[in-house]
């Protein structure tokens, strides 16, 4: 059978990753061995989630009624009730509902009745507390098929210690990235000196390992010196695999859906208030602004590289009539050049413009010209995939350390995978 859980926390506490370890050591109790803990993201653009839009499967042997009870005890003794937008859902089912839920719930939005529809339709177990919203993740999550997964090993702290600052070794986390690197991945954002996986939120959550398998995540666990934690699990993930990405085109693009779709620079890139950098990007269906923000740090510079004429494939979410940079591949280079008044053959001097449409005068010895000197620039940015540091990257987005996004006249695209 499947357990799914989902939406037990709140920005105040809680964790639903934490309630799927607590239930993976509470099920054995009652007979239910689990073989099989899954945590999904789903779309990060829905304006319920509470952080990343986690939910959690459980596969487990046993019998389906004491395992709906067990499920309903651990979420009501340990979701965040109190808090406003906390609506948990369990499920429990033999049979799954139709991946396609799961996938849209990836890239797409889902309505509550539609998730109790198809949990029917299965015969499934399910409670949904409060406005019932936790059902869709929870649904999502035991539906889910993961063609391409990723691990996760996560450390939770022990109950006295929710709540105040973390006591994890710095020195430690960089030394387990460097010796397991690239086999796991963003504990550390080395370019920007800073720690990416322990989180500074009032969860249960220590820190979290992500890699390639359970052995490389488990490799550099055993490098980290922190605070005692209370117990550690290993989830099958959809974290790091682009799962969230659909093949777009700019003129058909739907707000809070996440895309990859070419184009070409359109304008001079532009920075604004904040350190926000801004490019449009144009087929011939549209435009569209890409946006790099201040939080993608040096990934701003590729974007404030470009020239109108560059083609790119650009990979983010679309927010507000604007796709958000994950990342982006620099197909081919348009030609840069500098123009400029032409130097005066007679006394080396640059010429000035002589006018509007007049062409170029010597101020020193009065000689003409009238074509300008055109000098061709070295490009500051080569042809390639970059993307944004592990400090700003979302939990799906794809490190292109497990290969690029597969697109026709971009580099790589190896399509990843394990
Ligand atoms: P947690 O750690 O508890 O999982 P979170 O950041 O993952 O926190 P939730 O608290 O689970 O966020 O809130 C997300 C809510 O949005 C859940 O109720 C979930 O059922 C719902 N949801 C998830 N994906 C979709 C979707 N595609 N369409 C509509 N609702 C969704």
């Amino acid at each position: 059978m499947w357990i799914g859980i989902d939406d037990t926390d709140s920005p105040g506490g809680m964790c639903t990753t934490y309630i799927g370890a607590v239930l993976v050591r509470e099920l054995p109790r009652s007979g239910i061995p689990v073989s099989a803990v899954r945590l999904v993201r789903l779309n990060p653009n829905v304006i319920h989630k509470t952080r990343g839009n986690a939910a959690v499967c459980l596969e487990a042997e046993g019998d389906p009624e004491t395992a709906f009870a067990v499920a309903c005890r651990c979420v009501e003794a340990l979701a965040d009730f109190a808090a406003p937008d906390t609506n948990p859902g369990v499920v429990v089912c033999e049979t799954r509902p139709p991946q396609d839920f799961y996938e849209r719930a990836l890239r797409d939005f889902c309505g509550i009745d539609e998730a109790r529809a198809l949990l029917d339709a299965v015969g499934a177990r399910y409670r949904g507390y409060k406005n019932r919203r936790g059902l869709i993740g929870a649904t999502a999550a035991v539906a889910s098929v993961l063609p391409d997964c990723t691990y996760e090993l996560l450390t939770y702290r022990k109950r006295e210690n929710w709540g105040t600052p973390r006591r994890v070794d710095r020195e430690s986390v960089f030394g387990a990235e460097e010796a397991t690197y690239p086999h796991t991945w963003d504990s550390v954002d080395r370019e920007n000196d800073v720690l990416v996986c322990v989180p500074r939120t009032p969860d249960p959550v220590l820190f979290g390992i992500r890699g390639e398998s359970p052995e490389w995540v488990r490799k550099a666990r055993s490098r980290i010196r922190s605070e005692e934690p209370a117990c550690e699990q290993v989830f099958v993930t959809n974290q790091g695999t682009d799962a969230h990405l659909i093949p777009g085109t700019i003129g058909g693009l739907a707000e809070g859906r996440s895309y990859i779709i070419p184009g070409t620079v359109a304008g001079e890139p532009e920075t604004g208030p904040g350190g926000h950098v801004s490019v449009l990007l144009e087929d011939r269906g549209g435009t569209i602004r890409a946006m790099a923000y201040e939080p993608t740090k040096g990934f701003r510079d590729v974007v404030r590289a470009l020239i109108p004429g560059d083609t790119v494939v650009a990979v983010g979410s679309c927010r507000k009539g604007s796709i958000n940079l994950e990342k982006l591949c620099v197909r081919t280079l348009a030609e840069a050049f500098r123009i400029r008044p032409p130097v005066c053959v007679a006394c080396r001097r640059r010429m000035t413009s002589a006018g509007r449409g007049k062409g170029y005068k010597c101020r020193v010895c009065g000689a003409r010209a009238t074509e300008p000197e055109v000098e061709r620039i070295e490009r500051r940015i080569a042809p390639g995939w970059y993307e944004v540091p592990p400090s700003a990257r979302r939990h799906l987005a794809r490190p292109l350390v497990r290969g690029a996004p597969a697109w026709p006249g971009c580099p790589g695209g190896d399509g990843g995978g394990d």
